[in-house]
């Protein structure tokens, strides 16, 4: 199942008793604590949780399962240390018999344990669905090794090998045979890059890659340039300087992750500016809390950038989800009794996702001024009137 669908159907949960359940796990990188540290560490974690909860009002029969719910998070915790080197989230509402558990990348903290109303959505989302399937391919002359690199794990996809040159070894001595040789080898290295190229753009019209990295030699790279594809072009995002017969798979992972960090960033940037140029000339774009609010609240949001700090208060309505800046104990729309959110980025991602958006974590001082949440909008509501229409 695609991420968004999966995070979607997590911020669907809603538990009135506050059962939802979010436990990340962090692995310490180097190891700074031993086993038992982090074991301690996180039975602290779970123990507090429970205390806390004794004393909510809450009903027995969900003290005893959200108990028996951390309890088997802390069980879980207790073998993840050393044969497990990858971050893990898992979500638990025994209210609603729900129980997943992921391995995902690294998460911006540290091991943490949420027990709420809703699940903590941020650190999952942020580390997952901006996750590029990424196609390495290092190429050589007669040799190239396709690699998929997605959420911070390398596997080999395939080999394509071509001999080159074997059986036109000449007997001849003279210009004409080694010439002829030599053509034949070229056409031969022309041949097996155009049959990599075109591996490649397969791979990319099946859907299975967002971008792509070349790995090659230098010399090798004027050989494949002329034979990428318009398509694989647009997602083209560099090429490493390597000898794919030597280089190891830690070394081209060190060179991708690195071009991929670029990418990112620099799409980020254009994302930014992108929001920020349409709200200033009032079209696609809004920026600040109070108007990203209405634009979710409207459905008219496309993609959700929400800054990395960004944090604010906020109360949510507990019967029709309205969302208000206010600290209003009655929802402005439905008079409902609201509910106080610590950290209204948790709602905003949860409505997002809801409403079928995409959210793009940013960092970037610019935007954090400028309020440090905004969103790119699929239509502007308020310009669809039919006066507006008619003028
Ligand atoms: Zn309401």
């Amino acid at each position: 199942m695609q991420w968004q669908e999966e995070l979607r159907q997590l911020a669907e949960i809603e538990s009135p008793e506050s059962g939802a359940i979010t436990f990340y796990f962090q692995p310490q990188v180097p190891q700074n604590l031993s086993h038992r540290e982090e074991t301690i560490l996180v039975k602290d974690l779970v123990e507090q949780a429970i205390h806390r909860h004794s004393r909510n009002g809450n009903s027995d029969g969900n003290r005893v399962r959200l108990r028996s719910d951390l309890q088997r998070i802390l069980e879980i915790a207790e073998h993840l240390h050393g044969n497990h080197s990858r971050a893990k989230a898992i979500f638990s509402c025994s209210e609603k018999d729900l129980w997943r558990e992921f391995d995902i990348p690294e998460i911006a903290g540290n091991t943490q344990l949420h027990v709420n109303s809703r699940f903590h959505l941020k650190p999952i989302a942020d580390a997952v669905l901006a996750a590029k399937r990424c196609s390495v391919a290092l190429v050589d002359r007669e040799r190239a090794r396709i690699l998929d690199l997605f959420m911070d794990e390398v596997t080999e996809r395939e080999q394509i090998a071509d001999e080159i040159g074997r059986n036109v070894r000449s007997d001849g001595f003279n210009g004409y045979e080694a010439g002829h040789v030599e053509r034949h080898v070229g056409n031969g290295v022309m041949r097996h890059v155009k049959r990599v190229t075109e591996r490649l753009l397969e791979i990319r019209t099946e859907g299975q890659m967002d971008s792509l990295i070349i790995g090659c030699r230098p010399e090798m790279w004027p050989e494949i340039e002329p034979h990428l594809h318009a398509y694989l072009k647009q997602c083209f995002i560099g090429r490493i300087t390597l000898d794919p017969a030597l280089a190891s798979v830690r070394e081209v992972q060190e060179h991708a992750a690195r071009l991929l960090d670029e990418n990112r960033l620099s799409e980020q940037q254009a994302r930014i500016r992108e929001v920020i140029g349409e709200a200033q000339r009032n079209g696609r774009g809004s920026l600040g809390l109070r108007h990203v609010l209405t634009s979710l609240e409207r459905g008219e949001v496309q993609t959700l950038l929400i800054g990395n700090t960004f944090a604010a208060r906020a109360v949510e309505c507990t019967h029709c989800g309205h969302l208000d800046t206010r600290l209003v104990e009655k929802c402005a729309i439905c008079a409902h009794q609201t509910r106080e959110q610590d950290d209204i980025g948790d709602a905003l991602i949860g409505f997002a996702l809801r409403s079928g958006a995409n959210i793009l974590h940013v960092d970037d001082g610019q935007f954090a001024k400028a309020g440090n949440i905004g969103a790119l909008l699929r239509f502007r509501a308020d310009q669809n009137t039919p006066e507006k229409l008619a003028g």
